[in-house]
């Protein structure tokens, strides 16, 4: 249309309008909003005026701005937002702009709540007929709106100097709130592109997070972790349908899922919120915080259904009001489970503590007194993420305990086992002690003769045998003298077994310090028989010696039992090695001496001479 004809148009349209002013359209008491200035277009709440028709007042009834009564008393909005909470009313709102620019150009009016049952616009250009009324809301399906978007969106078109009357009618049977917003093109596509990013986000990072949470139940079998899939994926669905978003793509035709989705939603959170914090929070079996919980998942079950068969505006308060007692026992049993000793409740208080306090603001801001509905929405966005991380981070916390419980109940074990294989160890190691004491001993016993601990016959043999050789190889004289205790059988006869015993022990004592080299070795061969091996010595040396000893004996009296003093005495006989001759030779040479003795009147020593072979006597010096 050429800009010519449309002036004509408007000033036909402005005289008709003159001659036939429409009766039922009351002058509002608000200011025209000049549309081309972007200041008066961000103080849009100083150029509306607003009517709250009460159930079957006329206002109520009127289907049209034509049909509203002329008297009607709007009340400006005087740059406050739009909340109402008396939802059984109609609200009238109006607004005037004008086009003060050169071109024709179109704005937006952005109605940027989503949750509306009823929403009606209707435009009357510079005072003239109403065009036909844009029918919209929740209650109709998504194609109804002007353009494909979450929000309301009515475009209308301005002609230079021309004016616009806006009218809006709303009913909603939910919270009723009416942010409005005057918007060119592209700052609609500004503000929807900045606010796409945070909601791709923020649902992304929620649906990571449900699946993750998934994939953790799938691979652990650990109950939690599905409802904490759970609670995320409903809380994300409630701020979903929030948003506007589920009535724009999950059920734009389907009246019923927009009309029911937020009671229901609601619910499901409420039963994930305490099937998560029931597991999460380890409630025992038969306490009262169980007992809550139960009832309290009946109950939620009992609403949903419940939910279905009451007017809207009854169940979302009940629903609002079973979430609000919900998360508060869910607090108290986390509390006392904190008290309790369960270190992981903290993080759980902490997490609702952020969710309790994002709840409350956005309750504030639903009232009228905080910031507009997007700030709004972003605000709770952020308390719910913060709070999902939160709770992830308390499961992340909880599964580090049960690690480090692991860990302990294993170390214990391990310090335990260590404990008892030292234990073990000392045992063994003080055993193998014994046995070396006890190998020594056998050792020794095998060497030593026990009476008297002089060397026995076995090793009599070996030193002989070995003393000998070496003896042969190196020339050096060896001799060997055996002793025997004279008439001993009487001595055991006379006083007894235990005094020969004695006897025989005072004379190896006398061997002993007799013997002075280093190499000479004394030898109890027999009952009370005794030998001495003495090397580098000859017959002369081993008579000295020999002789020695038996003056000792003859001189070292012992007590007898019956208060005596009884000396024993020995006979010896002494043997030289001879060249090429052999230990056992040596020995009956050394024995016949030895005879020779006993039958020359004993306590005396005789020597087998060398080169003589006849026994020789030598009688005691
Ligand atoms: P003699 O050698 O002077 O001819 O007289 P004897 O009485 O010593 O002779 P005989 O060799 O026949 O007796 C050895 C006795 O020595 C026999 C036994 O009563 C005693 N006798 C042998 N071994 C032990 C011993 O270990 N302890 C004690 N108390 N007596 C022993
Ligand atoms: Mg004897
Ligand atoms: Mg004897």
């Amino acid at each position: 249309m050429m800009l010519h004809q449309r002036t004509l148009l408007a000033w036909i349209m402005v005289i008709s309008s003159l001659l036939l002013s429409s009766p039922g359209l009351a002058a509002a008491p608000c200011p025209t909003l000049d549309a081309s200035d972007p200041a008066a277009r961000n103080n849009i709440n100083h150029y509306l005026c607003y009517y709250a028709a009460a159930l079957n007042s006329p206002a109520h009834t009127a289907d049209s701005p034509e049909a509203l009564p002329a008297t009607l008393a709007w009340q400006p909005a005087r740059g406050l937002d739009l909340v109402f909470s008396q939802t059984s009313a109609v609200y009238w709102i109006t607004l005037s702009i004008r086009n003060t620019g050169d071109e024709p150009h179109q704005w937006f009016l952005e109605l940027h709540y989503p949750l509306l049952d009823d929403v009606r616009f209707w435009q009357r250009h510079n005072q003239l007929s109403t065009e036909k009324p844009l029918l919209t809301g929740d209650q109709r399906p998504f194609a109804s709106r002007a353009i494909d978007y979450r929000y309301f969106l009515l475009p209308v078109t301005l002609d230079p100097g021309e004016t616009l009357d806006i009218y809006l009618r709303v009913h909603s049977s939910g919270a009723l709130n009416v942010p409005l917003s005057l918007y060119t093109a592209s700052e609609i596509i500004t503000d929807s592109n900045q606010l796409t990013l945070i909601h791709g986000l923020f649902y992304g990072a929620l649906t990571i997070l449900a699946v993750f949470n998934l994939l953790l139940f799938a691979s652990s079998h650990t109950r939690y972790y599905f409802y904490n899939a759970f609670y995320i994926a409903s809380m994300g669905l409630f701020l979903f349908i929030m948003g506007g978003f589920a009535n724009q793509y999950f059920w734009p035709e389907n009246t019923t899922l927009a009309y029911y989705s937020i009671p229901v939603t609601l619910m499901v959170c409420a039963l994930a919120m305490t099937l998560f914090g029931w597991s999460f929070l380890e409630v025992a079996r038969g306490t009262l915080a169980e007992k809550a919980l139960q009832s309290l998942v009946t109950i939620i079950v009992g609403f949903l259904v419940l939910t279905f068969l009451i007017p809207y505006n009854k169940s979302i308060l009940m629903n609002t009001a079973l979430t609000l007692i919900v998360i508060a026992t869910l607090q108290i049993i986390a509390f006392v489970r904190w008290r309790q000793g369960y270190l992981p409740a903290i993080w759980y208080l902490s997490a609702w503590g952020v969710m309790v306090t994002g709840a409350m603001v956005y309750a504030l801001a639903a009232f009228g007194y905080l910031g507009d509905y997007q700030a709004r929405e972003v605000m709770m966005q952020a308390v719910v993420g913060t709070q999902v991380i939160l709770l992830n981070y308390a499961l992340v916390q909880r599964w580090r305990l049960l690690n480090q419980k692991l860990f302990d109940v294993e170390h214990e074990a391990r310090t335990g086992l260590e404990l008892k294989v030292n234990e073990r160890t000392a045992q063994l190691r003080h055993a193998m002690k014994e046995l070396e004491q006890a190998n020594r001993q056998l050792a020794a016993l095998s060497l030593n003769d026990a009476l008297t601990g002089l060397f026995n016959r076995r090793h009599m043999d070996n030193q002989l045998s070995q003393r000998c050789r070496e003896a042969s190889r190196s020339g050096a004289p060896l001799t060997l003298a055996l002793l025997d205790a004279d008439h001993f059988k009487r001595i055991n006869d006379t006083w007894g077994h235990d005094f020969g015993d004695q006897c025989l022990r005072q004379i190896a004592d006398t061997l002993r310090t007799q013997l002075k080299r280093p190499r000479d070795a004394a030898f109890r061969f027999g009952g009370e028989e005794f030998a001495l091996i003495l090397p580098d010595t000859d017959t002369q040396g081993a008579l000295t010696v020999c002789q020695a000893i038996l003056q000792a004996t003859r001189q070292t009296p012992v007590a007898t039992p019956d208060h005596k003093y009884v000396a024993p005495t020995l006979s010896a006989g002494i043997a030289q090695l001879r060249r090429n001759e052999d230990a056992q030779a040596l020995f009956n040479r050394a024995d016949a001496a030895l005879y020779d003795a006993k039958h020359s009147g004993r306590d005396q020593v005789m020597i087998w001479r060398d080169g003589d072979k006849a026994l020789t006597r030598k009688p005691e010096a």
